[in-house]
């Protein structure tokens, strides 16, 4: 791990060490990003799986932490809930767009549909002259994914800053060969912090574990009041702890869940 050091712009912290093994889950609040951390990158968002081993150390570690554990997603809730199905948590859809808090009442950020009718056609204009993008639609939101097209990342950020120039209401995120259209501004940390206001979660010390620069604001958000941030993979963080990779993580999510370590990765 190389650390570059420059004399007056405040780079974020170079995350290298793994995170301990002794935190405490009833004391704890989970926040946890769903791909690249709970599952790995497919090439398609359907095509994504959970191994059994990662749902059963979810559902142990809920239990352990008094149902303490939210996804934090870019992902909306219905397909967090079928991936990660019988299992039905706390999640913060959609960037924060959408929450569902641990009492399983549902909250959205009201979006106006004619906005994202006008951004969702334009996309799917572009998507049906160029095979292999795909179009995602999510209530707040459509992404628009290029990662069977890479060369095509300009034209997909060209459309999607034209757009965003039309009408200031439009935030882009971008991802993991992915560009997304929110229709209202929030963020990963808008739905941390609501959690955080509520019963399990609030009074806890959280947690957020993410591996994609969509992660950062969770990360902020969980440093500012304490917690541990934790990041997967490579790249410049605000977390203090890191994995090389996903198995590691998976590992680490078994142990504290007091699954046994010597069954492996499956
Ligand atoms: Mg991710």
């Amino acid at each position: 791990m190389v650390t570059t050091e420059q004399s007056s712009a405040r780079l974020p912290a170079t995350a290298s060490r793994e995170p301990p093994r002794d935190v405490d889950p009833a004391a704890t609040a989970f926040f946890l990003d769903f791909d690249g951390t709970l599952a790995g990158i497919a090439h398609e968002p359907g095509a994504v799986r959970v191994k059994p081993r990662v749902t059963e150390a979810l559902g142990r570690l809920a239990a352990a932490a008094n149902g303490a554990l939210a996804i934090v997603s870019g992902r909306d809730i219905a397909q967090v809930d079928a991936l990660l199905a019988p299992l039905r948590l706390p999640v913060g859809g959609v960037h924060g767009l959408e929450r569902r808090d641990a009492a399983g009442r549902l909250q959205r950020v009201a979006v106006d549909a004619a906005l994202a009718e006008r951004v969702g056609s334009r996309v799917a204009a572009l998507v049906a002259r160029n095979p292999g993008l795909l179009r995602e639609v999510k209530p707040g939101s459509v992404a628009l994914h290029y990662r069977k097209r890479p060369e095509l990342a300009g034209t997909c950020m060209e459309l999607a800053r034209r757009l965003a120039d039309e009408d200031g209401r439009i935030e882009l995120l971008r991802g993991r060969k992915v560009v997304e259209l929110k229709f209202a501004r929030r963020s990963k940390a808008d739905a941390i912090a609501g959690f955080m206001a509520e019963p399990p979660f609030a009074g806890r010390k959280p947690l957020f574990a993410g591996d994609d620069v969509t992660d950062e604001d969770g990360f902020a958000e969980v440093v500012r009041r304490g917690g541990m941030a934790i990041k997967i993979g490579d790249g410049e963080t605000a977390a203090a702890f890191r994995f090389a990779g996903i198995d590691a993580f998976h590992d680490w999510l078994a142990a504290m869940a007091g699954l046994d370590d010597a069954e492996g990765t499956q």
